[in-house]
């Protein structure tokens, strides 16, 4: 498989993509095992996109200013509630 190669330039949180760069392989939705899901207040979220940087699996994308979830991929971990310090990361029972 090829790799391609692409050239950025980070200097602030603007300037990382709007979602991970990797292209689809091999990968389909993992996200079954999960029991809970993570919920974003609007109303608290500043856009400071934290839990955007430090989600693990990159299924955290930028959505104006505030996030949304990719929660085909999304584990349920909660490292994104932990690090919000606004306490806009909430978690619900998967029905
Ligand atoms: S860390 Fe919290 S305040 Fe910052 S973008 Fe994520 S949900 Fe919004
Ligand atoms: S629960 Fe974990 S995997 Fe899901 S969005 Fe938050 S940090 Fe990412």
């Amino acid at each position: 498989m090829k790799v391609e190669k692409v050239k950025v330039s980070l200097n602030t949180v603007d300037d990382i993509p709007y979602a991970p760069f990797a292209r689809p392989g091999l990968v389909t939705v993992n996200s079954g095992f999960r029991t809970q899901r993570p919920v974003c207040d609007k109303e608290k979220c500043n856009g400071c996109h934290l839990c955007y940087l430090y989600c693990p699996d990159g299924c955290i994308l930028k959505d104006g200013k505030s996030i949304k979830f990719d929660l085909d991929f999304c584990k349920g971990c909660g490292i994104c509630k932990k690090i919000c310090n606004k306490g806009a990361i909430s978690f619900e029972d998967e029905k």
